[in-house]
């Protein structure tokens, strides 16, 4: 299975290749040449990790089957804390996929638990000695769930961008108290935004690449730009399947719809490819908080990331530009590469690009107000006793308006990205519950009596932790940072 770049056809890497590179030299972003087809009557029995090994040796083909094994053994262990590791909860006729059960408390951990060790076994196969700095811009919970997955991963080290007044307190302290020699956390003066083209820049400037290649360093990336991030996250699309068919809910080839909070583009990204690899998906619905750029794009073929950027009670979803609707875009335009960096050359330039003849039927866009959020937090929990984060309510509430607009039966998947804990303040709101004069975790405490919920254990802790990081940085200051973390010298040019 070979892998090529979305803005030239002709860059051709292996599986492993384009795990290290995590995007290509060209500005664009490896995607797979194919979509190898599972059999669902095959995969029927099998466990989380058994599917996780279908899944990835049809899309990692460089690798040996002890190295995928080993990686999957060592990712998906007691570090989650349910034995399903993403389990599925019927809450009337929907079903909720919570994928916050690994350490970190947000679906981030599916795949940062993962993406270090086939990072590992990437660089034996192709014999790379350099030491690997991954460098990652993060909207809260990428973030962590990276400083997390390569904390103490020997020959890796890991630099953290995060928006400094743009995420969760709790995400703020997950990231700050991070131990580890080879983690770094900087909050930046700026958005996600920001952080992330500040990031794509420095992995496009060649004088800073060749500069951290003579000190004996390569630059890879966590963030779902990297192919290795999107791969195990098509598995759990199989899996929760399999687990409605085990059920009885579901009859063998029956659709379903996925309703995905969306801010990158990547996790959806993922289902569709589960849809290619022959998953019955009938819609995908791409659901936004206010800053609903990809709703208008579904809706009128024009992506536009001209306006402000509202910070909302969903912050890992307070994103103008999704990275990875690229991918989308170069498989629907039977890949047109030339198309592709004409589009992304208007967005750098411009701003905005339309796109004319195409065809988004399989998806369907829209966004969740605000107070359409605490709303149906407040509602799902009074009516049901389930308690959802605030990512999770923009996607169920979007699921919800389309099921009756389109008077569409058809069984939904709602897609729960983030532990309620992890957003405590805002969730604790939307019950009533008065928050005044507590801190983050009197608030919690309050939440988990009223839920009857139990506290993750990786909350608990943070309450006792040191917070290790203080730096701060302006964007235009972020590659001198990256140098003095990694003790490069000045440049003499
Ligand atoms: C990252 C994140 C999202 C958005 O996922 P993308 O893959 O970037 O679209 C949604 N919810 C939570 C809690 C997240 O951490």
């Amino acid at each position: 299975m070979d892998y090529i770049s979305t803005r030239n056809k002709e860059i051709v890497v292996t599986p492993s290749q384009a795990i290290i590179q995590g995007i290509s030299t060209d500005g664009g972003l490896f995607v797979p040449v194919e979509f190898p087809q599972m059999s669902l009557k095959r995969i029927q029995e099998l466990s989380y990790k058994e599917l996780a090994y279908e899944i990835l040796r049809l899309l990692l083909t460089d690798f040996s089957e002890k190295q995928i094994k080993d990686c999957i053994d060592k990712a998906y262990d007691e570090k989650f804390d349910t034995e399903g590791i993403a389990p599925l909860i019927q809450v009337g006729d929907d079903y909720f996929l919570e994928l916050y059960h690994g350490p970190t408390l947000a679906f981030k951990d599916m795949a940062l638990s993962i993406l270090p060790h086939l990072l590992k076994a990437s660089l034996n196969i192709n014999n790379i000695k350099e030491e690997v700095v991954i460098l990652t811009a993060t909207s809260g919970d990428t973030g962590k769930a990276a400083l997390n997955g390569f904390t103490n991963v020997d020959g890796i080290k890991i630099i953290v961008f995060y928006p400094e007044s743009g995420v969760s307190k709790i995400q703020k302290l997950q990231m700050n108290t991070q131990e580890g020699d080879n983690t770094f956390v900087v909050g930046i003066k700026g958005n996600f935004d920001d952080a992330q083209n500040g990031v794509k820049e420095l992995f496009n400037n060649m004088n800073f690449v060749e500069k951290l290649k003579e000190n004996n360093y390569i630059l890879s990336s966590a963030n779902s730009i990297n192919i290795g991030r999107l791969i195990p996250q098509i598995v759990y699309y199989f899996h929760s399947y399999i687990a409605l068919l085990g059920e009885g809910k579901l009859r063998i080839g029956e659709k379903i719809n996925i309703s995905v909070p969306t801010g990158n583009f990547g996790n959806i990204l993922a289902a569709y490819y589960a849809k290619k690899m022959g998953l019955p998906i009938n819609k995908l619905i791409c659901a936004s908080n206010d800053n609903k750029v990809l709703t208008d794009f579904f809706n009128t073929g024009e992506y536009n990331k001209i306006r402000e950027l509202h910070l909302t009670t969903s912050p890992s979803m307070d994103i103008l530009i999704s990275s990875n609707l690229e991918r989308l875009l170069f498989h629907i335009s039977g890949e047109d590469d030339e198309l592709i960096i004409e589009l992304m050359n208007q967005l750098s330039k411009n701003g905005y690009y339309k796109m004319n003849s195409t065809d988004f039927k399989e998806f369907y866009g829209d966004y969740s107000t605000e107070d359409e959020v605490a709303n149906i937090i407040n509602k799902t929990f009074k009516k049901y006793d389930y308690l959802m984060d605030t990512h999770t309510a923009v996607a169920y509430n979007v699921s919800r308006k389309y099921k009756k607009d389109y008077n569409d039966n058809t069984k939904t998947l709602v897609v729960s990205t983030a532990s309620p804990y992890k957003f405590a303040s805002t969730v604790a709101s939307a019950l009533g519950i008065g928050i005044e004069d507590k801190d983050e975790f009197e608030i919690i405490d309050v939440l988990s009596k009223k839920s009857n919920r139990s506290i993750p254990e990786a909350v608990k802790n943070l309450k006792d932790k040191t917070v290790i990081h203080k730096n701060s940085c302006n964007t235009e200051d972020m590659r001198s940072i990256v140098e003095s973390f990694l003790k490069v010298g000045e440049t003499h040019d």
